[in-house]
């Protein structure tokens, strides 16, 4: 039997070491920015890893906290003539001295990140591909101290950028969209020698050129990879106790919820809760993958987890959500269009402002809706064209979020009961017709008042 080239038995290896994977099961572990972001926390993520080991884990990170806000920061001021690196640098070789690594890793990224400074001074202004070169620093500097730190912990690891593994966006610099995989990114952490810690938020072109996801991207890299390698499961590290009831600034007696559905935590984003990147639950949920937020100052405990399936024998309701600097809108139709077309022109003009819409309620001559204040007040003379417009500003969103069908039956009268005995004042709320959330306009001098009085009615 001819011999195969060499090339295509590594070839073999790495498919055979790809299944192999498979067999055992991968998962993901994303540490994000406050999670990596001094010594002591990475001393706590090596722990973390070396627990799970045994998993097979693919390590994502984000830059150590505050690094993409200083680089960009440090991008605007080149543009003034100034953009030092210096701070930057000191930020990371302190933390690898702490770390007792070689304070001179980073050495090479640290010299091309100051001649890419140096540039845009000269140029004076950065275009959207220079920012994401220079955001990109962050994630490949911490990757290579958080990989260094595993392997001087007795771990073999090392520190892959991701557009070497294989993730490929358009090139929409600031807020690029994946490419579709075909199996390069498998590829390519397969072929790794130890446990792969990937740079989360970062990507290249087909061109190849980097790209950056949007600003706190590395939850959705987590995904993206996670899928690629069919992981088990994706865990979220994060500085906070997973999913609460309610915000603790809020009620702080909210307890951590172990267990909801992606709907369910869909539902919250729209509040603007910022557990999860909204769009690193949509590739895990079509991929069936549960995501694990969990709390890298309290590895212990059991965090929150993200099923894709329905979540049994949960508790009516789930949470007490709320979203502030709210305004209520209310345009007043002169009837001189049928309603339909008023109502079609009130929603053109909102389009136009790609505004995110709160509860609406329709009358037949008025309608009522709630919207951020900014939108609300860019909103007030497209749709005073179409009627008499009323603002009231200073007003929140309070979500009850839960079962359809328990906020149907006695749910939804429970809260204005519970409301109404308060004397809080409800001034505009609904709830879809599959929909899991109540919402309801409260003024915002309320917003604590409400929030705790429904926190204690459902969850006491
Ligand atoms: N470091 C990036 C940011 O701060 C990405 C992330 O943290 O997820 O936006
Ligand atoms: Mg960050």
């Amino acid at each position: 039997m001819p011999r195969r080239p060499a090339t295509e038995d590594a070839e073999h290896r790495l498919l055979a070491k790809g299944r192999a994977l498979h067999d055992r099961g991968v998962i993901v572990m994303k540490f994000g920015g406050t999670s990596v972001g001094d010594a002591r926390s990475i001393r706590q993520v090596v722990e973390i890893v070396r627990q799970q080991h045994s998993r097979q884990p693919v390590v994502v990170v984000s830059a150590h906290a505050g690094v993409t806000d200083a680089l960009l920061a440090m991008a605007a001021s080149a543009t003034g003539g100034g953009a030092d690196t210096g701070a930057i640098a000191e930020r990371h070789r302190t933390i690898l001295r702490e770390l007792g690594l070689p304070a001179d890793l980073l050495d090479p990224l640290l010299a091309e990140l100051q001649d890419l400074a140096r540039g845009l001074r000269l140029v004076g202004a950065a275009s959207p591909k220079a920012l994401d070169l220079l955001a990109s620093y962050g994630e490949r500097c911490c990757a290579r101290t958080v990989a260094a730190a595993l392997r001087a912990g007795g771990i073999p690891a090392q520190a892959i950028d991701a557009f070497a593994a294989g993730l490929r966006t358009d090139s929409a610099y600031g807020r690029a969209r994946p490419l579709p995989d075909d199996g390069r990114i498998l590829h390519a952490l397969v072929a790794v020698q130890g446990v792969p810690v990937v740079t989360g938020f970062i990507a290249s072109d087909e061109h190849g050129n980097i790209t950056t996801l949007g600003r706190n991207g590395s939850d959705y890299s987590a995904a993206l990879f996670g899928v690629a390698v069919r992981a088990e499961e994706i865990q979220i590290w994060k500085d906070v106790d997973g999913v609460r009831t309610a915000d603790p600034k809020l009620v702080p007696m909210a307890k951590p919820i172990r267990s909801m559905s992606f709907e369910e935590v869909c539902e919250l984003a729209s509040f603007g809760s910022k557990v999860l990147h909204p769009a690193a639950m949509v590739p895990a949920m079509t991929s069936g993958i549960p995501i694990l937020v969990r709390n890298t100052q309290e590895p212990a405990a059991p965090g929150t987890r993200i099923e894709a399936t329905a979540v049994k024998d949960r508790p009516a309701v789930r949470a007490i959500a709320h979203r502030t600097k709210m305004a209520l809108v209310t345009v007043s139709s002169q009837r001189l269009v049928p309603q339909h077309a008023f109502l079609a022109r009130v929603f053109a003009e909102l389009h136009e402002l790609s505004a995110d819409i709160g509860p609406v309620a329709v009358s037949e001559a008025a309608l009522t809706l709630a919207l951020d204040e900014a939108t609300a007040e860019a909103a007030l003379t497209r749709l005073g064209a179409l009627g008499e417009v009323r603002i009231e500003r200073d007003q929140a969103v309070v979500g009850v979020v839960g079962d359809p069908r328990a906020i149907e039956a006695g749910g939804a009268a429970a809260v204005f009961a519970a409301l109404s005995a308060a004397g809080i004042p409800v001034r505009c709320g609904g709830q879809g017709a599959p929909g899991g959330t109540l919402a309801i306009v409260v003024p915002s001098s309320e917003l604590r008042r409400t929030v705790t009085l429904l926190h204690e009615r459902f969850f006491a």
